[in-house]
């Protein structure tokens, strides 16, 4: 029944015909009357279907129904019940009639004033119940609220405390994954961070560990158009740093970018952006509003903590590296070969030492100045690095002498390498403001073998006095200790 806005449905249950149209005249065309007949009473889909707001029952009716309707009657919530009652009926005390699932009694012979005082108490009813049921919807939903910015403080306090307890980028940025992920299903937490060099700005990727081939391109290119416009240029340098496997990417390669599922933000302290940071999901991302301020807070402090992490790591590079050919130091070296000679003791691993010198460097620096001396020791430095493997210690000694730490490398091995670099180096050609020029290095070697323990043997004065040997048996050569009696006996 459709009864418009303004028109109020009521049922009568039970009253005879005259009461019902009586009823309905009374109560005027704001009300609708529906009446069900004691022979055809309402069952449960009805009571569901209509909820009407005011139920009318004679008593006669109600005193003659069976349980189980009387019982579906009371337990109804929807309409407030009215009970009417005859002439000669006694009256009711409130408890009875609340009991009994009633809002009041109303006496035949009804009257208009009887019946329009009903209504209105029970519009007031109504209006108070309705405005109850907002007032508690409010409060359920500030409730939910102040739950959500407890979760979101919480969450904050998380990401700063873990951020500020490591100073190495790449942890950092594998605990952001895991404390993200309380925020929507992080895949993955990528970054770039730039600096500027004389030669234009220059980027490290921290990438997802496992990218194949092309992920790795395609990430890579995301990052860089993105960052551009933050940086103001285009950036054409940049290396890439695998994230550890531990917490990120366990699954493997996650693909390209889909630009939908990422959410890339600048990184900066101050006003100074200085990296870009991307979380990436599997499925496209899509935030509500509170969501992407604390993402934005959580992102702030991240910033903090990096670019603490990256002036921490300079100023241990700075102190850990030559200036000048930007491979280890002496202090550095002098550390790493106690730590591998503590490890080649532990594990029984031959280990082997380069003593590299350039001949003849004085004569450089007298013929071509001392820059072109200083290129040739850059260039140097960049041969050893790139000749390395990952364990191997390249470091400059002193002014133009090079060390090289080869931990698990016999002395048969370690000599093949001395050869290699040896050869490199003298087919190098150097040009300098119009003129060419190579350079030769003598190389002395050693080692220490698997079964060794002899650890007075010490590898630094025996590289040395073998480099002696190279530079007195006519430079661009490399010697080893035993082959002092060899060269001593081919005369030389
Ligand atoms: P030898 O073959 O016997 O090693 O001869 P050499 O001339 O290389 O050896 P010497 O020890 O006589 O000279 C080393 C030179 O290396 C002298 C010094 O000026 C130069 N040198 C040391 N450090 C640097 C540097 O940082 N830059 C430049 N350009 N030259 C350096
Ligand atoms: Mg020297
Ligand atoms: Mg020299």
């Amino acid at each position: 029944m459709d009864l418009g806005t303004s028109v109020e449905l009521m049922w009568g249950l039970g009253l005879a015909e005259y009461e019902a149209t009586l009823l309905q005249s009374l109560a005027g065309d704001e009300y609708q009357l529906r009446n069900w007949p004691l022979s055809a009473l309402p069952n449960p889909a009805d009571m569901q279907g209509e909820s009407p707001a005011l139920a009318w029952i004679s008593a006669d009716a109600w005193d003659g129904l069976p349980a189980k309707h009387r019982t579906a009657l009371q337990e109804w919530d929807a309409p407030l019940r009215i009970l009417i009652l005859d002439e000669k009926a006694t009256d009711l005390c409130y408890e009875e009639v609340a009991e009994q699932g009633f809002l009041t009694t109303i006496r035949c012979p009804l009257r208009r004033e009887a019946v329009q005082d009903v209504l209105f108490r029970a519009r007031e009813i109504r209006t108070m119940y309705t405005d109850v049921i907002s007032m508690t919807k409010e409060i359920l939903l500030e409730r939910e609220l102040l739950a959500r910015k407890t979760d979101q403080l919480q969450f904050l306090n998380r990401i700063l405390t873990r951020a500020s307890e490591s100073l190495d980028p790449r942890t950092i940025m594998n605990r952001a994954r895991e404390d993200m992920d309380m925020l929507f299903p992080v895949q993955a937490v990528q970054a770039l961070f730039w600096r500027e060099t004389a030669a234009g700005p220059e980027a490290e990727l921290y990438l997802s560990p496992g990218l194949s081939a092309e992920s790795r391109r395609q990430w890579c290119a995301y990052l860089l158009e993105q960052a551009a416009p933050i940086i103001g240029r285009e950036v054409r340098s940049y290396t890439i740093v695998p994230l550890e496997s531990r917490s990120q990417g366990q699954e493997g390669d996650i693909g390209g970018p889909q630009p939908a599922a990422v959410v890339a933000m600048p990184l900066r302290t101050g006003l100074t952006p200085f990296g870009l940071l991307a979380l990436s999901s599997k499925e496209p991302v899509s935030l509500a509003r509170d969501q992407v301020q604390t993402i934005t807070a959580a992102v702030q402090h991240l910033a903090l903590a990096l670019k603490n992490a990256l002036l921490y790591r300079e100023v241990q590079t700075m102190a850990d590296f030559d200036g000048l050919t930007r491979i280890h130091n002496r202090q550095s070296f002098d550390r790493r070969l106690r730590e591998e000679l503590a490890r080649h003791k532990r594990y029984q691993q031959p280990i082997s030492l380069l003593m590299l010198d350039l001949d003849h460097f004085k004569r450089i620096n007298d013929s071509f100045g001392h820059e072109a001396g200083d290129m040739v020791l850059r260039e140097l430095g960049r041969i050893l690095s790139e000749s390395m493997r990952e364990t191997d210690i390249a470091a400059r000694y002193g002014g133009e002498e090079f060390v090289v730490i080869l931990p698990h490398t016999d002395e048969s091995n370690a000599h093949t390498l001395a050869q290699r670099l040896r050869a490199a180096i003298c087919g190098k050609i150097f040009h300098f403001h119009g003129q060419t020029f190579q350079v030769t290095v003598s190389i002395g070697i050693s080692s220490i073998d698997a079964a060794s323990v002899d650890l007075d043997t010490n590898l630094v004065r025996e590289a040395d006095q073998a480099l002696y040997l190279a530079k007195r048996n006519g430079r661009n050569m490399v010697c080893r200790q035993v082959d002092e009696d060899s060269l001593q006996a081919a005369g030389n």
